[in-house]
């Protein structure tokens, strides 16, 4: 597990795995991947999470999924503020991973009250 670029290690199913261990398995899950499918049907992008800031619970399942899989990857796909950074410690996307994934929080990452990054570089 060396070159993370040239493996397809399944980063992107086990949040799915771990989204199903999360929540309770009710109608909820399944009517938001039900809805995750419509949108790919009709040409939308589900796994589109746009910048960070959100919380990560506004994301869809397949934006969580994708939020994951870029930052282990480093991917930097449009309309995103990602770094290009493999497992980034320091970029935007980091606090999904602190904040949610590794407490299990589905929820808001708890920083409430944004410090008003405007975007500037
Ligand atoms: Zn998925």
């Amino acid at each position: 597990m060396q070159e993370r670029g040239t493996d397809r290690f399944p980063v992107h199913e086990l949040v799915h795995a771990w989204q199903i261990h999360q929540t309770p398995m009710d109608l909820t899950f399944l009517a938001e991947a039900f809805v995750t499918k419509v949108c790919e049907a009709t040409g939308g992008n589900p796994s589109s999470c746009g910048p960070a800031g959100a919380s990560y619970d506004e994301f869809s399942i397949e934006a969580q999924a994708q939020v994951v899989e870029d930052w282990f990857a480093g991917n930097t796909p449009a309309g995103t503020d990602r770094t290009g950074q493999a497992c980034d410690t320091s970029g935007p996307y980091v606090q999904y991973i602190t904040g949610n994934i590794r407490t299990g929080s589905t929820g808001s990452t708890g920083s409430t009250g944004s410090t008003g990054s405007t975007g500037s570089t």
